[in-house]
């Protein structure tokens, strides 16, 4: 017997497919959705779509954006040939929060790993090697300190090494496995001073 109608069911199946989301959260959001005015349920649903619908990668960094170029990269007081490596748009949020990064970025979208099957080609590495063709001082490689993002730094590193372009590592210090975006702007700026050549 099912215990809930299979509308609710479909919606906590969906909600609890979401990252971070477990099936007791998932229920209790599937309730809430269905106790709010419909016109709230509507907003949010279009607002999703919305979101889907317009954000795309800039053309630069690839990071999310709603414009063809994201606002860092369309900052002409940045240092363009300064250019961090992270792996996601999270964590390039998480050093804009500190307002004292003056370059531009890199979005790789994931790190290597060969657990998962995700290879170098799955990332966006091709997309960064080609912006090397231009002037670049240094780029500065703010994976996460996970086997993964270790793995993507020494390849990244070894990659870029014959190019002559000087190759940074964000310093230790920041807990193994933990996630960029969770650490807080004064390790994270330590993280940023304390980096050493590679
Ligand atoms: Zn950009």
């Amino acid at each position: 017997m099912e215990l809930y109608s299979g509308y609710i069911n479909k919606l906590i199946d969906e909600l609890a497919a979401l990252p971070g989301i477990g099936s007791k959260s998932a229920q209790r959001l599937a309730f809430h959705l269905i106790n709010m005015p419909k016109d709230r349920v509507d907003h949010l649903a279009n607002v999703m779509m919305e979101a889907k619908a317009n954000v795309r990668y800039c053309r630069e960094c690839f990071t999310l954006t709603d414009a063809e170029v994201c606002p860092v990269c369309a900052n002409a007081r940045r240092n363009h040939r300064v250019i961090m490596v992270v792996e996601n748009a999270r964590d390039l949020a998480a050093y804009e929060k500190t307002g004292k990064y003056e370059g531009v970025y890199h979005v790789l979208h994931g790190a290597i790993s060969p657990m998962l099957g995700i290879g170098p080609k799955d990332i966006k590495l091709a997309e960064l090697m080609k912006r090397l063709e231009g002037d670049v001082d240094e780029v500065i490689i703010a994976t996460n300190s996970s086997l993964e993002g270790e793995t993507t730094a020494m390849y990244i590193s070894k990659l870029i090494k014959p190019t002559g372009i000087r190759v940074t590592r964000i310093a230790s210090g920041v807990p193994v496995g933990g996630d960029l975006e969770y650490i807080d702007e004064v390790t994270l700026l330590r993280a940023l001073e304390g980096r050493v050549e590679i």
